[in-house]
């Protein structure tokens, strides 16, 4: 049977030693970190994960920001607020949770935010540090970030030599996690829906990373016997389906959220795989308060807080 990787316990671990670093912090430069988190419009599941990285935030001691506009929010108002945000010194990280509605412009917003602010490492200077090899002057993305550190839990810092698949190419997991996994010396193999054998590309792996937003998508059959599989897919499963709206469904006790690995034929051929949920959730929240963190640092002529 596969280990199961506590993503809950190292992302605990993690925001314990931020919460004395943010401690130190304070008591050097006289006011605590500060996250500022928008959300435009009600969707329920951004509203729900604003919300809880508004609550880590302040539970690792840093100043909240979070402001909610109205769906109809037009351009010019939020490039305003952020505008805002990058000027005001005691304002270190700004995330805006997306997907935005779609008459907003979203990569215009996300070129605006200060790169010293961008602690969800979307602004093209991060990317370009980042795939570049300059990942120590980088805001890196947090789920690709959280994904290498749950993987190095299994192998050590040095991964030398491992092929690591990763199973899409999204600009916020599939590409950075890609270039986080090459910056470990793994060899990568990136796949997508126009790969040609992906079962056969993820039965190489010795670590199969998979985000690619379909449930049960990688059967246990695909996997390496003694494989790492980090599972990063959030697929919602509704058992009930007289909940027919948003608001229903993400109050509905009858959902089930599962990755994109079916788990339990996985756990049978893999050495180690993360569950879903208490993966790489937990770990991406984490990351985006160490972003933060080590944000406020860099703009205190600080060095970079080690919390690993
Ligand atoms: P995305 O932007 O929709 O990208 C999905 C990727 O999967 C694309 O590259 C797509 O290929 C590929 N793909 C889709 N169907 C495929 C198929 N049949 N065969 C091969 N490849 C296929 O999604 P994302 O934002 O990267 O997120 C991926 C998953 O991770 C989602 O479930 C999301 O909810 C989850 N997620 C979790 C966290 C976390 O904190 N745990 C954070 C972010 C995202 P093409 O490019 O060719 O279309």
């Amino acid at each position: 049977m596969a280990k199961i990787i506590d993503g809950k316990a190292i992302a605990s671990t993690i925001t314990d030693n931020i919460a004395r670093a943010s401690a130190d912090f304070q008591s050097q430069i006289g006011i605590a970190p500060c996250l500022a988190v928008v959300l435009v419009g009600e969707d329920p599941a951004s509203a729900i994960y604003v919300r809880n990285k508004g609550r880590t935030a302040e539970k690792v001691g840093f100043r909240s920001i979070q402001t909610t506009l109205p769906a109809d929010t037009p351009q010019g108002d939020l490039v305003q607020l952020i505008r805002q945000y990058n000027d005001d010194p005691s304002i270190h990280g700004i995330l805006v949770q997306l997907p935005l509605p779609p008459h907003l412009n979203a990569a215009e917003i996300l070129d605006l935010i200060s790169p010293a602010k961008d602690v969800d490492g979307f602004h093209p200077i991060n990317v370009g540090r980042l795939a570049s090899g300059a990942v120590d002057s980088a805001l890196v993305p947090c789920t690709p970030a959280g994904s290498v550190i749950l993987a190095k839990s299994v192998h050590g810092a040095d991964m030398t030599g491992l092929h690591a698949v990763v199973l899409g190419r999204s600009n916020i997991v599939g590409k950075p996690a890609a270039q986080l996994f090459l910056q470990a010396n793994c060899t990568v193999t990136i796949a997508h829906s126009k790969t040609k054998d992906i079962a056969g590309l993820s039965r190489d792996a010795d670590i199969l990373i998979a985000a690619v937003g379909r449930a049960n998508f990688v059967s246990g059959d695909w996997i390496k016997p003694g494989a790492t599989v980090i599972d990063v897919g959030i697929n919602r499963l509704e058992d009930d389906k007289t909940k027919t709206t948003d608001a229903q469904r993400s109050t509905s006790s009858k959902s089930k959220i599962v990755g994109d690995v079916d788990f339990a034929a996985a756990c049978e051929i893999a050495g180690a795989i993360t569950p879903v949920p208490g993966g790489v959730g937990p770990m991406t929240i984490a990351m985006l308060i160490a972003n933060t963190l080590t944000a406020a640092c860099r703009q205190n002529k600080q060095p970079d807080p080690v919390l690993a």
